[in-house]
């Protein structure tokens, strides 16, 4: 792919430890890049960055259309390429102490706003030939005491990737990849009661190591690529085996 003839790809939580990777990883395969977060652009690779808060993005159409207009213009006729719904919270809370702006937070944040911008970005993704591909986690089958709604909008995604995949049949392709353990400030903060945990973390993995954001960037990439061209609703796991594992005492 030149960069000549631009391929572009979209990418959200673009300033976040996964999403800078992503954004290394797509510019590394021949994409233009549209980056963006809530958060400024800090050490983040791209051709342009957008600052949009994603909470607002799914409350206000003024919004919505001003970011269309802002991603129109620059990709032109060349559509969107890939779309990478990589944002996301993680507010830790057990069942009896969930705050309702957590609840309404998370849910904006991981599900609400992949769908309105898929929607949003669908006759550009068509113009393009283009992609889907969903920032899932294993929290998604399997998850931890603490994790209730993070959890529940990652087995969302999950099930929003599946039926935008069926929805949109040959249109758009749409796939997740859905990490395990990633060294990144949000895997820290998921430790931050047991911070000596972490280190004992990578012993739990079958593979024996925590994955790093390229690994899963690299994931995102070969999903948007020709190569995976006859895949859709699929998720591919970057979970290091653990999912595969049995916990059993033997
Ligand atoms: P991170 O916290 O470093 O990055 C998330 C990014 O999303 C941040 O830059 C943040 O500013 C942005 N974001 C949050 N709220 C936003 C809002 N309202 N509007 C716009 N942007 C907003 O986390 P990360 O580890 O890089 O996670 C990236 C993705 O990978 C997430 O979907 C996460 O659920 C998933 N994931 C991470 C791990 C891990 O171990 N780190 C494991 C499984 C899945």
């Amino acid at each position: 792919m030149s960069k000549l003839d631009p391929h572009w790809a979209v990418i959200t939580g673009a300033a976040g430890g996964i999403g800078r990777s992503l954004c290394e990883a797509f510019s590394d395969a021949g994409y233009r890049v549209i980056a963006t977060d809530a958060r400024p652009r800090k050490d983040v690779v791209c051709d342009e960055f957008l600052e949009c808060d994603l909470i607002e993005y799914c409350d206000s159409s003024e919004t919505r259309e001003a970011v269309y207009q802002a991603i129109g213009s620059v990709c032109g006729d060349a559509g969107v390429r890939c779309l990478v719904n990589n944002a996301a919270v993680q507010r830790l809370a057990s069942t009896g102490s969930i705050a309702p702006e957590d609840i309404r937070d998370t849910l904006h944040v991981n599900l609400v706003a992949p769908l309105l911008l898929a929607q949003a970005m669908l006759p550009l993704l068509e113009q393009a030939e283009g992609s889907v591909v969903n920032v899932g986690s294993v929290h998604e089958w399997s998850t931890k005491p603490g994790f209730v709604i993070y959890a529940a909008s990652k087995a969302a995604i999950g099930g929003l990737t599946r039926s935008l995949a069926v929805d949109l049949g040959g249109r758009v392709r749409v796939n997740s990849v859905t990490p395990g353990a990633v060294d990144t400030p949000m895997l820290r903060e998921g430790f931050s009661d047991h911070p000596e945990m972490t280190e004992r973390l990578a012993e739990c993995q079958p593979s024996g190591r925590i994955a790093e954001p390229r690994d899963v960037a690299k994931a995102a990439v070969f999903l948007a690529s020709e190569s995976a061209g006859a895949i859709t609703g699929s998720s591919l796991r970057i979970d290091g085996g653990i999912l595969a594992r049995l916990h059993d005492p033997a």
